[in-house]
């Protein structure tokens, strides 16, 4: 059952405030009031899924029962052809190193660096395709439901370069391109970005003109 989202409040099952500014000001033009499952003291249940979608709806059916409120999750990562789609819906896992104090126990260098790692084990000649997935599902306290992916397809380079963006930008070049996620600026990638497509996807369902 797909429902269709009404003007007034939308819960963003997202802990992460950088995830939820960039939701609201994507949702804002469409008179769309977005209260983040954090400032609601909504807990953020375990992503147990094996697909983005899957966890995707995990969370936001988790906040619109919680809430009593249509909510909206994401779920994003890397999938590298060669090493069957890994790290996949494990990606933000492999950057799991040690917490320290005053650190958010993430090492983004490190998880890069396993990626190119196994690839090198498999030999120079291994195709260095991958593409970043998001998906974005909306939750209704009713039981519907609607999923929405998006891609960004590209290839894996090293070394890591460019300083800008977050997680694995320095290593991914988009299709088309020569410069990383990491060198573009913000908004150059976000015209790009898989995140940017599973939102046009989920916009002209939800906001037909
Ligand atoms: P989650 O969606 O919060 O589970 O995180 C998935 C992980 O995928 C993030 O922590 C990032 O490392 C990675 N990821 C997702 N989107 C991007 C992106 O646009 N650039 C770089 N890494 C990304």
């Amino acid at each position: 059952m797909t429902g269709k989202l009404q003007r007034g409040s939308l819960v963003i099952a997202t802990h992460n405030k950088g995830k939820l500014r960039e939701i609201q000001a994507l949702l804002a033009p469409y008179g769309v009031e977005c209260l983040s499952a954090g400032e609601l003291g909504l807990p953020e249940p375990a992503e147990t899924g094996t697909t983005f979608a899957e966890n995707a709806l995990i969370k936001a059916r988790a906040a619109a029962e919680a809430a009593n409120l249509p909510a909206l999750a994401d779920d994003s990562g890397l999938c590298v052809a060669a090493l069957g789609g890994a790290p996949g819906v494990y990606t933000a896992d492999w950057a799991e190193a040690a917490p320290y104090e005053g650190g958010p126990g993430r090492d983004w260098y490190m998880a890069m660096g396993k990626v190119e790692g196994k690839l090198c084990e498999q030999g120079a000649d291994t195709p260095r395709d991958g593409y970043f997935a998001c998906v974005l599902a909306i939750a209704w306290p009713d039981g519907a439901s609607a999923v929405y992916e998006g891609r960004a397809h590209g290839t894996l380079t090293w070394p890591p370069r460019g300083t800008l963006g977050f997680g694995y930008d320095p290593v991914f070049v988009p299709a088309g391109g020569t410069r990383t996620f990491a060198e573009l600026d913000p908004e150059e990638k976000h015209r790009i970005s898989h995140r940017a497509d599973a939102f046009a996807k989920l916009v002209a369902e939800q906001f037909p003109e």
